[in-house]
């Protein structure tokens, strides 16, 4: 990837002025893309040289005027460019040589989707770029095929042969996308790994595929522990791309389910369902210890004034400030969400009460020091807090009391915290 503008270098090699038309068209809409369009193989060389091969993807066309069929292709995957053929040529013998070769893909054009698929093809690329896949594997020629094959989609492939270097490196670098795990060194045919990732991983953070032994019942114990899907030996390089795309997609779309679901889609802060899911266990747990706790509810004051006179904008301008305030003041053990519309509720664990005054001062702090003069030169905003610590017997009780100090701070003249 170009880093300097964030770009994505795209050399279109196609004759027909129509296609290449259609093309650009079509790749145009990904704001990244910056296509190079030429019309011969000659062309496609002096771009490459000129860039010193600097392309991060080539779409190909098979049949140009001035070189052989599949040429220029062959010549682009000697140049190590991650390279796209799209034809209406229709090759089984090409194709399978241009994917031992390292084509990510080979897309017939006589076909009404292909278009469509092409651009998706190309967001994948430009958007999974680098993503990390962990690949664990004992045996040395697959697992070093696999990397190979996972470069040419323009993935960072981490290769391991145990189990227990596999679970380290999710340890150490926990944002790896997918795990493609086959048979390992340790004493287990692959089924301990999946099922440990998973322990550790849902599907929304780790795709997991699996690589059974060839003449086994393993894809289903695989399937049965945690993995997404299976890639039955042997393979073909092309089903191979297509199923680690498809696993990678997955785990993207579910994430971002996960995160419509669980997210305040304005201040991404947790909303209210997601607030009790993660906040129920940790009240739990500081019950079990008795444990000190503490839960807070901060409402912003007068914000209705600040929409009438304002408008919504500014007003959703203000909650979001606000909230990533809170959020950048937080300790990492606090939980903060977005209550409801102008109301945010804090949970504390272990925060002890000769702590919570200083705290509280140094919130409201933060929030009148935000800036806010391009709204209006003396435009300030404050809140008003109520705060419940325990013992309590249940989160709602610690809600119930934390909205009843929080009524009292606004009796009381409001930008104020009262503690229950
Ligand atoms: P108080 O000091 O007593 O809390 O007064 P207030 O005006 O802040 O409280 P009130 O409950 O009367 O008004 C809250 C307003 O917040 C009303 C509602 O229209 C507005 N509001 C709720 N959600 C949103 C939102 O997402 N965006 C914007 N801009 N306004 C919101
Ligand atoms: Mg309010
Ligand atoms: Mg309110």
């Amino acid at each position: 990837m170009n880093n300097e503008t964030s770009s994505f270098r795209i050399l279109v090699v196609e004759d027909s002025q129509f296609q290449s038309k259609i093309i650009q068209y079509c790749l145009g809409s990904i704001d990244q893309a910056l296509l190079d369009c030429v019309a011969s193989q000659a062309a496609a060389l002096e771009c490459l040289d000129a860039r010193d091969n600097e392309y991060d993807i080539a779409l190909v066309d098979l049949n140009l005027p001035d070189a052989e069929v599949g040429e220029c292709a062959r010549e682009l995957l000697r140049r190590n460019i991650s390279t796209v053929v799209f034809s209406g040529i229709v090759n089984p013998e090409l194709k399978t040589e241009l994917f031992q070769l390292g084509l990510i893909d080979y897309i017939a054009k006589d076909s009404p989707v292909a278009i469509e698929y092409l651009q998706k093809l190309i967001t994948f690329l430009i958007q999974q770029n680098n993503k990390h896949v962990l690949v664990a594997n004992s045996n040395t020629r697959i697992r070093n095929e696999q990397v190979r094959m996972l470069e040419n989609l323009m993935l960072s492939a981490w290769a391991c042969s145990s189990d227990e270097e596999a679970l380290k490196l999710i340890e150490q670098k926990k944002e790896f996308s997918l795990a493609l795990v086959g048979q390992t060194s340790s004493n287990s045919d692959g089924i301990e790994l999946v099922r440990a990732l998973r322990a550790k991983q849902k599907s929304s953070q780790l795709a997991i595929v699996a690589v059974p032994e060839p003449n086994t019942d393993q894809a289903a114990q695989y399937l049965r522990y945690g993995a997404n899907d299976f890639l039955q030996q042997p393979y073909s390089p092309e089903e191979f791309q297509c199923r680690i795309r498809n696993a990678i997609q997955m785990q993207q779309q579910l994430h971002s389910l996960e995160t419509a679901a669980t997210r305040d889609f304005l201040t991404n802060l947790l909303n209210r369902r997601a607030f009790f899911e993660v906040g129920e266990p940790i009240f739990a747990q500081a019950q079990r210890k008795n444990a000190k706790f503490s839960l807070a509810m901060i409402d912003i004051d007068h914000f209705k004034n600040v929409n009438d006179t304002y408008g919504h904008d500014v007003g959703d301008r203000v909650i979001h400030s606000i909230a990533q305030t809170l959020n950048e003041q937080r300790r990492s053990s606090d939980v903060l969400a977005r209550f409801g519309g102008e109301e945010f509720c804090l949970l504390m664990p272990e925060l002890e009460i000769e702590n919570v005054t200083t705290l509280f001062k140094r919130y409201q702090e933060a929030i009148a020091n935000i800036d806010f003069s391009d709204i209006a030169p003396d435009f300030k905003v404050t809140v008003s807090i109520g705060i419940a610590t325990t013992p309590c017997h249940s989160p709602d009780q610690m809600i119930k009391a934390a909205d009843e100090a929080l009524y009292e701070a606004k009796e009381s003249g409001r930008n104020k915290f009262i503690i229950k």
